[in-house]
């Protein structure tokens, strides 16, 4: 049986993109940023695609424990820390490195044993999510100092808001913010997701944070990934399961939202909304289709979606459809259904197939 729909996966532009990184970032070390499965591409492909890498950040410490199991070695980082001492202890155990972000935490590392743990200090200067205020730095290290069970010097991190529009005033409050600390910080830091990476290199610090552009998606809001030489790591396609001729007025799809400009052949693709492609693509959004552009027509439904075919005349129930990647630039894809390239490499469901790109 063949896969219908397919997630390939190009090992060579996670390795070229991971060189990208270094290129814009050529002094500081490199924590690649795998959560939510890689974003979506397969944690145990990425990293083994990115074993050149300094070491790993995952959101949370289950994917830490996922992690642990495939990368015995690499140092990994959890990005929400621990949510109680049981946490911290797991973290001590597997030689996992929690951010501290909260009071709470802090209160947590007195309880626990004097394995010393290393931590990052996450200090809030403008995305306001997580972080402790940048007038608490002084005090709080003192207090981490003192304990023993944490290893000594921490390393200090904050993050953007809105480096994906490097323009804006908000940049230049945090850094005005975070760029003293930095200086002073005896011990490690780190300020810069991709976007960051790209756009703000007085800050890198001695450690950069990419997740998106070490996927081949630009993380600049006005940039083309094409642009920043990123390749797409995920090609994804399906196939043409049906071609028929409708009639001049005929409706297509659920709600009736599309009706045929004159005599035309439609095609219907087998993804949908169920396989994690987006409901909110319109009509127009473009697909590939050997080679060629052709656009939805009415609306995505849970297994399939409908295609214009008036410019594929030659187009037969089998073939190949690209829905992003390769010749069809994912953001172009989100952009169209108003949402970010980030959420649509996330959603993709158990019923896609992941292959990686035979070269
Ligand atoms: C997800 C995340 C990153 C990576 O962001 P990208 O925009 O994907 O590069 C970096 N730092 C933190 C704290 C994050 O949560």
């Amino acid at each position: 049986m063949s896969s219908q729909t397919v997630a390939t996966i190009d090992v060579a532009a996670l390795g070229h993109n991971l060189r990208r990184v270094r290129h814009y970032a050529p002094a500081s070390a490199v924590l690649s940023v795998v959560k939510a499965n890689a974003y979506g591409h397969g944690l145990a492909t990425v990293i083994e695609a990115l074993h050149d890498t300094d070491a790993f950040a995952v959101g949370t410490l289950a994917e830490a424990i996922e992690l642990r199991k495939i990368s015995p070695d690499k140092a990994i980082v959890i990005l929400q820390g621990a949510a109680d001492p049981a946490d911290l202890s797991i973290c001590q155990k597997n030689n996992f490195q929690p951010v501290i972000h909260s009071p709470h935490q802090i209160e947590d590392l007195r309880t626990i044993s004097a394995k010393p743990l290393k931590c990052w200090l996450k200090i809030n200067t403008g995305m306001r999510r997580l972080g402790l205020a940048a007038g608490d730095y002084d005090d709080t290290l003192k207090t981490i100092n003192n304990m023993a069970a944490t290893q000594k010097p921490l390393v200090l991190m904050s993050h953007f808001a809105c480096a994906d529009e490097p323009d804006r005033m908000e940049n230049r409050h945090q850094i005005n913010l975070f760029q003293p600390l930095l200086e002073r910080h005896d011990g490690e830091t780190s300020f810069c997701n991709s976007a960051a990476t790209i756009a703000f290199p007085e800050v890198h610090g001695d450690w950069v944070r990419p997740g998106i552009m070490l996927y081949g998606i630009s993380p600049m809001k006005d940039r083309t990934a094409a642009a920043l030489n990123l390749r797409p790591v995920m090609t994804l396609t399906s196939r043409l399961i049906a071609v028929y001729e409708a009639r001049a007025g005929d409706n297509v799809g659920y709600g009736a939202t599309w009706q045929c400009p004159e005599n035309m052949r439609i095609g219907v693709i087998g993804i949908g909304y169920g396989d994690g492609y987006p409901r909110h693509a319109p009509n127009g959004t473009p697909v590939v289709i050997n080679g060629r552009r052709s656009s939805l027509v009415g609306r995505v439904s849970m297994d399939m979606l409908t295609v214009d075919l008036r410019n594929q005349p030659d187009a037969r129930p089998g073939d190949e459809v690209v829905l992003w990647g390769e010749g069809l630039p994912i953001e172009d894809i989100a952009e169209a259904a108003g949402t970010i390239a980030y959420e649509l490499v996330c959603r993709l469901t158990g019923r896609v197939d992941y292959q990686l790109k035979q070269t």
